[in-house]
């Protein structure tokens, strides 16, 4: 038998093989199925892939045959604003790291890291045994740019210094680094990488400063905004010597087939995928609200898809414990700048509501303050707050994208599938003067009902979170729009209270592809997800395309009235002090 194990390369012993999760054993721990594990802690797209690539992938019939990556290569560039000489794939953006290790180091030589940074960096740089030479950050995770720039000029380091990894925003704090202390770091004679796996969420690209130094390389991944995690795909863009010698290192036919399928595809709907993202922002914001509402809890700012966040007196890491226990997962962390921190990658509302539960049961907080403490709250005008709303609901008959703002110009692009539904949420928007964006793929094979339903939903759930606390607003609206021969009346009140009175008589069953009846449901649950009580009614017509019409129109200006800011209404509008 021969020894294979003194065959190892010597370094290979150091060396920690990688720990995945396992989910398994974690539900198990927790009495749940997997499925229902909440997972905040890879800060991967709690939504998946674009509906796109489902479609993509199912229809796609090259797996026999190695890929070709002249398309994305060009899909890339362009998407990145650089030529296709300056792009090269990478089996995620780990390997990219990987690469990048090997063009530059020789085995001794020093790879400069920004503790608390994303760990591939160390073990690309210990697999091929180079030398990790650590700069911490400073404690707001400003990068310590005088001592970089120290080591790298100081003749006794250690290791010599040939290659730097900075991350923007930054894993695990989320901030992003400014353009300017990239531009200083890129004077070094070093290669210089600058991790862009979260660029998606926030902060400003380096790519612009690629053109006039020749030693960035910017670090991109299809895992986190375009939700492609499982395929691994990710790219790095540099100047075409360095893309041609990174190259010459790659393995053939490193990315897969079904990622380069999955890659176009995304880019193919992007209008989609920009809805998901604006609702994972939206969602930050209100995961950084509520922590920042618990005692001793602090969230920092962050620009990425996660939320770093101390908790004072607490370890994180028995935190992580007490969530995963009760089948929430967030990630702890072992760097003692961050023993009392937690990274919570930002959900779906219900997961983040569920983290949020479940925290405030760990910490034995209280629940929800009850009426008498809202009103105490400070009033802040809702004029400060951005009113938007995007909303993605996937089921197993549709998926549904809307994003609104409240306080557009009644810009629209809508596509259901179903023409007179486009229409009817084009009047609705340009009426209201809501920017509006609405895009369904639904099950039209077996009717219209899911789609014209789950349309609804999203949208009454988009507004409800444009709306957010509903301080300030003039709360009731109405109108009557005429159309012809068909008069309209609705009334809302943004009550919080859904309630529908829907009056209309059709008399054909369809308007185009659309039942009518089809019509008064999408109003009823319009106004149950919107939680406002509607009354809307056709008082005469003969024409029933004239009828909906109308109705849409004065549903329209009737919201509109209705979420007008009246500055002389600071704060939650009704005597009771909550809607
Ligand atoms: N860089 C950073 C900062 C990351 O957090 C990650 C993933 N967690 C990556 C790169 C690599 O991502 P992937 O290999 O999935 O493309």
């Amino acid at each position: 038998m021969i020894d294979t194990v003194s065959l190892f390369c010597s370094h290979v012993e150091e060396l920690e093989a990688y720990d995945a999760p396992d989910w398994q054993a974690l539900a198990a721990c927790a009495g749940l199925p997997v499925e229902r594990l909440v997972r905040l802690d890879t800060n991967e797209n709690p939504y998946g892939p674009s509906p796109a690539v489902r479609e993509a992938l199912s229809c796609y019939d090259g797996y026999g045959y190695y890929p070709d990556y002249r398309a994305l290569t060009a899909a890339v560039a362009h998407y990145a604003g650089v030529a296709p000489e300056n792009v090269i794939l990478g089996n995620g953006g780990d390997e990219i790291i990987d690469l990048a290790v090997r063009l530059f180091i020789e085995p001794g030589e020093g790879v400069v890291v920004c503790p608390p940074a994303f760990g591939m960096y160390a073990v690309c740089t210990r697999g091929h045994r180079g030398l990790v030479l650590a700069i911490p950050r400073h404690a707001d995770f400003s990068l310590d740019v005088a001592a970089i720039e120290a080591l790298v000029g100081d003749p006794a380091a250690e290791a010599r210094p040939k290659l730097l990894f900075v991350t923007s925003p930054g894993n695990p704090d989320g901030q992003a680094i400014p353009l300017a202390t990239i531009r200083r770091l890129l004077q070094l004679p070093l290669a210089v990488v600058v991790d862009e796996a979260y660029i998606e969420f926030g902060g400003s690209s380096a790519v612009p400063l690629l053109e006039a130094h020749d030693n960035l390389i910017v670090l991109r991944t299809f895992s986190k905004w375009a939700g492609l995690a499982g395929l691994r795909l990710g790219y790095a863009l540099a100047s075409p010597q360095v893309v041609g010698a990174l190259e010459r290192l790659r393995p053939p036919y490193n990315v897969n087939a079904a990622a380069v399928v999955a890659a176009l595809a995304t880019f193919g709907d992007m209008s989609g995928v920009q809805a998901v993202m604006a609702q994972i922002a939206g969602e930050r914001e209100r995961l950084q609200a509520a922590l920042a509402a618990l005692p001793g809890v602090l969230p920092l700012p962050s620009q990425a898809n996660f939320v770093l966040c101390r908790f004072e007196g607490h370890s994180g890491k028995k935190l992580a414990g007490a969530l995963a226990e009760r089948g929430i997962l967030v990630r702890s962390f072992s760097d003692p700048s961050l023993v009392d921190a937690l990274r919570i990658t930002v959900g779906r509302p219900d997961q983040n509501d569920a983290f949020l539960a479940t925290l405030r049961t760990v910490l034995r907080v209280p629940t929800a303050a009850g009426p008498k403490e809202d009103n105490a709250q400070p009033t802040v005008h809702q004029s400060h707050v951005h009113r938007k709303g995007a909303i993605r609901r996937q089921t197993q008959e549709t998926d549904v994208t809307v994003t609104l703002d409240l306080d557009g110009t009644g810009h629209y692009e809508i596509d259901t599938g179903l023409g007179f539904l486009d229409h009817m949420l084009a009047q609705m928007a340009a009426h209201g003067l809501i920017d509006l964006t609405v895009r369904a793929h639904g099950d039209l094979h077996v009717d219209e009902h899911h789609t014209v339903e789950d349309v609804a939903i999203a949208l009454g759930q988009a507004l409800d979170q444009a709306l957010g606390e509903r301080r300030g607003i003039v709360r009731m609206g109405h109108c009557y729009a005429p159309l012809d021969e068909a008069l309209a009346r609705v009334v809302v009140d943004l009550s919080g209270r859904p309630y529908a009175v829907v009056d209309v008589e059709f008399a054909t069953p369809r308007i185009g592809v659309l039942s009518t009846d089809l019509i008064i449901h999408f109003l009823e649950t319009l106004a149950v997800h919107a939680r406002l009580s509607l009354h809307a009614s056709v008082r005469y017509g003969r024409n029933d395309h004239h009828k909906a019409e109308a109705l849409f129109k004065a549903l329209g200006r009737a919201l509109d009235a209705a979420t007008c800011l009246d500055p002389r209404r600071q704060g939650i509008p009704s005597t009771k002090g909550v809607l």
